[in-house]
């Protein structure tokens, strides 16, 4: 009876210790789960395994894909700057076997054990008598091992301790491996942010250095214009349309400059607008575009003449680029309607066309700068993927929003909402 009471409370200490141990872990794991940097989080891993097996020293190595070696990646203990640089094989070693074999091992005697590698306490004055090491492991994959050497006291590794460590290297593997993708992303991110000031930076000399030139040629084409008869007016004719054309463009690339460096924003000229009225002058202008390809356009106004606070010249744009995209990307004969409304405290401005219509995936896309649904080089629609960034950009500055929705082969409808002027 005597005995049995013992072992009861025995029973309950060990389950005490357990829970204990189960949320101390919980709690490194939670720090853990916080770091997303990979290099303190590793140090925090390798304290916590010394923590929590009581332990003289640990230690992380992650297996360097390159060399295929372990190499240490965290310490904790007295011997952390003499161990940094060294590298452990993946043969003949005892953290070797863990990741080769993907198994937690116990070794009470390192010195009787043939695969203990003596070389890192050789180099460091250290002293390895016991080791518990467990596999670092991501789907199946050993990407490390974390080791706890040298029981402190006389006390020997128990089967605790390694329930212990396994249970720290599960949580500290995600750890890593979040750090890792974070890291990652990170860099990716760097690379493209690289690549994108690249592109401002090409888009800001050359739309600069092309505007000269362009000037004294359309100022040529003018003047010849007025001269030319027969033969050679068309020829002047076909030359003035270009540079007026490449004008176009340029325009775009250096009004995306201004939306970047928020100069536009620092431009914008606001007045009481009359949307119906803007928008009715706006698609009169596209007209004869329109007729050229046979294509009908209607337009239905707000019952309401709506008015909107708002740079007249950017609205200009933005309503050009939707026009000038809808009779582009739909073919002859096909039909586009313009419509102004009111909607609670904003007036809706949409395009809609029967055109080629745009695939789901790339409706978010083709508001980023230089894209196109249809890549350059098979293209056959101009343009350089400028125009809807633009929009964008111009009616987040009059604080609205511009959307598409889309029917592939079927037609697109672009629409931007602003707020309405009060009173
Ligand atoms: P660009 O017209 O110069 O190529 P935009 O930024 O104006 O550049 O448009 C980006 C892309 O969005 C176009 O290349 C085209 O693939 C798609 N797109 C824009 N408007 C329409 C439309 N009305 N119908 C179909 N596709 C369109």
């Amino acid at each position: 009876m005597q005995r049995e009471e013992w072992t009861l409370e025995a029973k309950v200490g060990i389950l005490e210790r357990r829970v204990a141990v189960l949320e101390r872990i919980l709690k490194i794991s939670q720090i853990l789960t916080s770091t997303l940097q990979l290099e303190p989080l590793l140090r925090l891993i390798a304290q916590a395994a010394t923590e929590l097996t009581d332990t003289e020293a640990s230690s992380i190595m992650l297996v360097d894909k390159d060399t295929g070696e372990l190499r240490f990646e965290a310490i904790n203990g007295t011997k952390k700057e003499e161990m940094k640089p060294l590298t452990v094989p993946l043969e003949g070693s005892i953290a070797g076997w863990i990741a080769r074999e993907g198994k937690p091992l116990l070794v009470p005697e390192v010195r009787q054990d043939p695969r203990f590698y003596s070389q890192v306490d050789e180099t460091t004055d250290f002293e390895t008598r016991s080791i518990l090491g467990v596999p670092l492991q991501v789907k199946g994959e050993v990407i490390g091992v974390l080791e706890a050497i040298n029981k402190t006291g006389d006390e020997i590794f128990t089967q605790d301790d390694m329930q212990t460590l396994s249970t720290l290297a599960a949580h500290a593997t995600i750890a890593i491996e979040n750090a890792r993708l974070v890291t990652e992303t990170q860099k990716a991110y760097e690379e493209l942010s690289e690549l994108d000031r690249l592109k401002s930076d090409f888009v800001a000399i050359a739309s600069h250095e092309l505007q000269t030139p362009l000037a004294v040629i359309l100022g040529y084409a003018s003047f010849l214009r007025e001269e030319a008869t027969g033969v050679a007016s068309e020829q002047v004719d076909a030359v003035l349309q270009s540079a007026l054309r490449l004008r176009s463009l340029i325009d775009d690339m250096v009004n995306l400059r201004h939306i970047e460096t928020g100069e536009a924003e620092l431009e914008l000229e606001l007045e009481q607008l009359s949307l119906n009225k803007l928008v009715a002058t706006i698609t009169a202008e596209f007209a004869s575009l329109a007729e050229a390809k046979k294509q009908s356009v209607s337009i239905k106004l707000a019952s309401k003449p709506p008015t909107v606070e708002a740079d007249r010249q950017k609205l200009h744009l933005v309503l050009a680029n939707l026009l000038s995209n809808a009779i582009k990307f739909t073919p002859e004969g096909g039909r586009i309607q313009v419509e102004v409304e009111t909607r609670e405290n904003e007036v809706w401005v949409s395009a809609r066309d029967t055109g080629i219509g745009i695939p789901p995936r790339e409706q978010e896309r083709i508001f980023d700068r230089f894209y196109q649904a249809e890549p350059s080089l098979t293209r056959r629609f101009e343009g350089m993927g400028l125009g809807l960034s633009i929009a964008k950009g111009m009616v987040e500055l009059h604080g609205g929003r511009i959307w598409v929705e889309s029917v592939e082969g079927m037609g697109s409808s672009f629409t931007f909402a602003l707020p309405l002027s009060e009173g």
